[in-house]
């Protein structure tokens, strides 16, 4: 079977590739350049990659190129989406790229896709829930929950619009589904924050993607300096490009709302983490106050993704591996090569 992945040179998406290619798919992968696609390539060493180039997935019939010369397509997993917070044109780089992006995807596989069964979309947590109801105790979120976030708060800033830009993408996922009786179906993969290593060193280079840099800053404080203050639900990049795949080869994720999630995070808490995993590191980084890891459930709403878990039927991994691993490649990756 050929599966083709959107924004295959993303975080998430290189794993979800290399899962692919060991499970004996043949993977199409758009990326944004030439160069980005040769980088991955030659990091993957497989002939049953192949990439294409789509430098931008909001363009009109982005994909329509991609489908109508691989008919042997059957899978598509659209995860390139923008996630970054370094704009002030809210609406034009992070909203419609987002939403058109996943409209245009949408609409190329009901047009040329026809052997297409399977429609996998990276949505996100914060598609579910607020930031505001994330911090409430007396909240709870499951798979049928939706951020009341408005297009006018989205455009307030870059935080709100990266919220907006997943929600309103989602919901136009499933309008589109809606409207019109088609042969394949949609599973949106709704991860909390992505924390983990990089799928290979070369990318652990310098500053990384959004979620993995959270975990990055920490190594980078000095001994006085004081600790961030980012919280919030987390999950290892390798669950969640696991849970890709199960979204398109599990009968049961049809028409499902998969949130991906395991444990919640405080700066601190990784930062106690590092103290205690990589003693070696404790002379350089501050202290702070020790009991970060207590203090991220405090004042939080309830994540019930049991659903969830009982579809994907494997075990999480635990943050304190997550973090020690990207400790140790950022270390491995940033000091020999
Ligand atoms: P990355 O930034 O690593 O990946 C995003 C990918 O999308 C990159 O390949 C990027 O290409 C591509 N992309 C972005 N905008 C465009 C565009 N306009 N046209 C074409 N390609 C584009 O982030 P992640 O791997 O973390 O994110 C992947 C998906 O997972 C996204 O949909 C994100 O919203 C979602 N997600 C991520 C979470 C996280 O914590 N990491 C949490 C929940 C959901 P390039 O790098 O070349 O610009």
């Amino acid at each position: 079977d050929t599966v083709f992945v959107s924004g295959a040179t993303g975080y998430i998406a290189q794993y979800v590739v290399i899962y692919l290619l060991e499970k004996g798919y043949e993977v199409i992968g758009s990326v944004r350049s030439k160069e980005k696609g040769e980088r991955l390539a030659g990091q993957l060493e497989n002939k049953s990659f192949k990439y294409v180039l789509i430098p931008d997935i909001g363009a009109k019939g982005a994909f329509d190129g991609v489908l109508t010369t691989h008919p042997e397509i059957t899978t598509f997993i659209h995860t390139a989406s923008p996630f970054h917070y370094s704009t002030n044109e809210i609406e034009k780089d992070l909203m419609l790229p987002a939403i058109h992006g996943t409209q245009n995807a949408l609409l190329a596989v009901k047009t040329f896709g026809s052997n297409i069964k399977r429609f996998v979309l990276t949505s996100s947590y914060v598609s579910n829930c607020s930031f505001l109801d994330d911090n409430s105790s007396n909240v709870t979120v499951d798979e049928t929950s939706w951020n009341q976030i408005t297009w006018e708060e989205s455009l307030e800033n870059a935080f709100n619009g990266y919220y907006g830009s997943k929600k309103f993408a989602e919901q136009a996922a499933w309008d589109f589904m809606k409207k019109e009786d088609l042969p394949f179906s949609l599973t949106c993969v709704n991860p909390s924050l992505v924390l983990g290593p990089q799928a290979f060193d070369l990318y652990a280079k310098g500053t990384v993607n959004t979620s993995a840099e959270m975990v990055n800053e920490i190594l980078k404080l000095n001994v006085d300096s004081p600790i961030p203050k980012i919280k919030g639900p987390c999950i290892d990049v390798r669950d969640v490009a696991k849970a890709h795949l199960a979204a398109f080869e599990n009968e049961n994720t049809k028409n499902q709302r998969l949130i991906i999630s395991y444990e919640r995070f405080t700066s601190q808490g990784i930062l106690d983490i590092i103290r205690e995993t990589l003693p070696d590191l404790r002379s350089s980084l501050p202290i702070g106050t020790p009991g970060g890891q207590i203090e991220a459930s405090r004042n939080t709403c309830i994540i019930d993704n049991s659903r969830t878990k009982t579809l994907l039927g494997y075990n999480f991994i635990p943050l304190k591996k997550t973090v020690t691993e990207s400790i140790e490649q950022a270390i491995r990756a940033n000091t020999y090569t």
